[in-house]
C-alpha cells in the first residue's frame, strides 16, 4: 500500500512525505514514491498523518465489584481506533485481595483476547509487596509486561515501607512503577467529614481530594524513588500545579528517571463542572481542579516536563452507574471517558496554537511508546516501524458530541467543545481498520505486545 501527499508528522519535523507499507510494517517513506503493481494507493493529500496514537492509561472492562467499566476491550478499541488511537496500555483491576499480578494477567489476557482490534498490552497491579510478587515482577518482564502500577488510596493501597522495598527491587531491573498517588489519610478523613455535615453533592468530591493530597503523595514517591537509587517512576494523571512543582523539584535534585502522564480533562476541564446539573458526569480522582492548574499544566505539556497525555478512559453510563452517586457522591462510580476523544481534542489545541503538532506526537504517541517498552515499533512513522497510521483531515470543523463518539456510555465530558481537525483514516498494522467513518476491521483483530524494557534514558 502507498500512502502519497500526505503532510508526515513525527516529533521531529512535519513533512510532505509519501509512505509506503509492506505487510504491517513501513518500508520506506520519502518525498515521491511510485505505486509498484497491484499497491493500493491511497491519497492523502492535504491531510496530515502521525503514528497510531498510543494511550497507555485505559480501564476497559473494569471490574470494580459492584460495578463494570461500560466499554470491554472491543468496544472501548473500536472507540480507540475512530479516534486515532492505535495502541493501549490497559491498567487492569485488582483481583482478589492478596492475588499474584499472574492471576490478573491471565484473566486480562482472557477479556481482550479476541476481542480488541488494536494491539494492547497490560500494565500489572498488587495490593501488597511480598518475595512473590517481586518474583513475578521479574518473570513478567520477560514475557512483555515491563510497568506496573500501585496506589496509596483505596482498597490495594501500599504502605511506604511496601513502596519502598518495591523500588528498590525497579531500580534495579529497569521496571517502571506507575503511581496513583493521593494521600488516604487526608482524603479518606475529609470524605467521612464532609459526608456527616451533610455535603455529599459531587463538589465535594473535588473538595475532599484536593490539590495538596495529591502533591503530598506525588512528592513522597518522589522522595522514596531517591532514596531507592533512582528508581523510575511515572506519575499517572497528574492534575495539578503543586504535583508539577514536586516532580521539578525532584528533578532539580537529581533523578532522571522521573515521568509525568497528564491527561485531556485536566487541561482542558476545571472544578467548575461540579457546580452543572449533570456534575456526576465528573466524578473521577483525582478531580477536575482550580482554574489556575490549567495554565500551569499546559506550560509542562510545553516546556517538556509533562512526558505523556493518556486518557485514564474508565467509562459509566450517566444515566445509569454515574447515578448510584445521586445523593451520595462517595457512591459514584469513579472514572469518565476519553479513549476516543484524545486525539481530536489535542488536535483543537494544536489548531488553536496552543501546541505544536510534533508535540502532540511527542506527549499522545513517541513518549509513551518509549516509556512502556515499544519504540520505535510504535509511535513514530519510519522504515521498519508498525504500519500504524492516522490521516488527519485537518480542516474538518466540527463539535464533539456523544453522538459522533463510539464508547460505550451516554456521554462524553467534552460534549459541544469546538473542534478543528479530525482522524479520518485508521491504519493498523498495515490493515485500514477505519475510514470514512465505518469500522472495517475484524473484532479480535488486536495483538498483545510482549514489550520491552522502558527506555528511560530520554532526560540524561
Ligand atoms: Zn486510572
Amino acid at each position: 500500500m502507498l500512502v502519497k501527499n500526505g503532510l508526515v508528522v513525527n516529533e521531529d519535523g512535519v513533512r510532505k512525505a509519501d509512505i509506503r507499507i509492506e505487510g504491517e510494517l513501513v518500508r520506506e517513506t520519502g518525498p515521491s514514491l511510485y505505486p509498484g503493481e497491484n499497491e493500493e494507493v491511497i491519497d492523502a493529500g492535504g491531510k496530515l498523518i502521525i503514528p497510531g496514537g498510543v494511550d497507555v492509561h485505559t480501564h476497559m472492562d473494569l471490574d470494580l465489584g459492584s460495578v463494570r467499566a461500560t466499554d470491554d476491550f472491543y468496544t472501548g478499541t473500536v472507540a480507540a481506533a475512530f479516534g486515532g488511537t492505535t495502541t493501549i496500555v490497559d491498567h487492569m483491576a485488582f483481583g482478589p485481595p492478596g492475588c499474584s499480578i499472574r492471576r490478573q494477567v491471565e484473566e486480562y489476557h482472557r477479556l481482550a483476547g479476541g476481542r480488541a482490534v488494536v494491539d494492547y498490552g497490560f500494565h500489572g497491579v498488587f495490593d501488597h509487596v511480598d518475595d512473590n510478587i517481586l518474583s513475578e515482577i521479574q518473570e513478567l518482564a520477560v514475557e512483555g509486561i515491563t510497568s506496573h502500577k500501585f496506589y496509596l488510596t483505596y482498597g490495594g493501597k501500599l504502605s511506604d515501607r511496601e513502596v519502598m522495598r518495591l523500588m528498590d527491587c525497579a531500580a534495579g531491573l529497569n521496571i517502571l512503577l506507575c503511581v496513583h498517588a493521593e494521600n488516604d489519610g487526608a482524603v479518606e478523613y475529609l470524605r467521612e467529614k464532609y459526608r456527616a455535615e451533610g455535603k455529599t453533592s459531587p463538589i465535594w468530591h473535588a473538595k475532599s481530594r484536593p490539590a495538596g493530597a495529591e502533591a503530598e503523595a506525588v512528592s513522597r514517591m518522589l522522595y522514596l524513588a531517591g532514596m531507592a537509587g533512582d528508581a523510575p517512576v511515572y506519575i499517572v494523571h497528574l492534575s495539578c500545579k503543586q504535583s508539577l512543582e514536586a516532580i521539578r523539584g525532584a528533578r532539580a535534585r537529581g533523578q532522571k528517571r522521573i515521568f509525568a502522564e497528564t491527561c485531556p480533562q485536566y487541561l482542558l476541564l476545571d472544578e467548575a463542572r461540579y457546580l452543572r446539573e449533570d456534575s456526576l458526569k465528573y466524578v473521577m480522582s483525582p478531580p477536575l481542579r482550580p482554574r489556575e492548574n490549567l495554565e500551569a499544566l499546559w506550560a509542562g505539556v510545553n516546556g517538556g516536563e509533562i512526558d505523556a497525555i493518556a486518557t485514564d478512559h474508565c467509562p459509566f453510563f450517566y444515566y445509569k452507574e454515574k447515578q448510584l452517586g445521586k445523593n451520595d457522591f462517595t457512591k459514584a462510580p469513579g472514572g469518565a471517558p476519553g479513549v476516543e476523544a484524545r486525539i481530536p481534542l489535542m488536535l483543537r489545541e494544536v489548531a488553536a496554537g496552543r501546541m505544536t503538532a510534533e508535540r502532540l506526537v511527542t506527549l499522545c504517541c513517541a513518549n509513551p511508546a518509549r516509556l512502556f517498552g515499544l519504540y520505535p515499533k510504535k509511535g513514530v512513522i519510519a522504515p521498519g516501524s508498525d504500519a500504524d497510521l492516522v490521516i488527519i483531515d485537518p480542516d474538518v470543523k466540527t463539535a464533539m458530541t456523544f453522538e459522533r463518539l463510539h464508547e460505550n456510555t451516554d456521554y462524553t465530558p467534552y460534549e459541544g467543545l469546538e473542534l478543528t481537525g479530525y482522524p479520518v483514516t485508521t491504519v493498523s498494522r498495515g490493515e485500514v481498520i477505519v475510514s470514512d467513518g465505518r469500522f472495517t476491521g475484524l473484532k479480535g483483530r488486536g495483538k498483545f505486545l510482549r514489550r520491552s524494557l522502558p527506555e528511560l534514558s530520554s532526560r540524561e
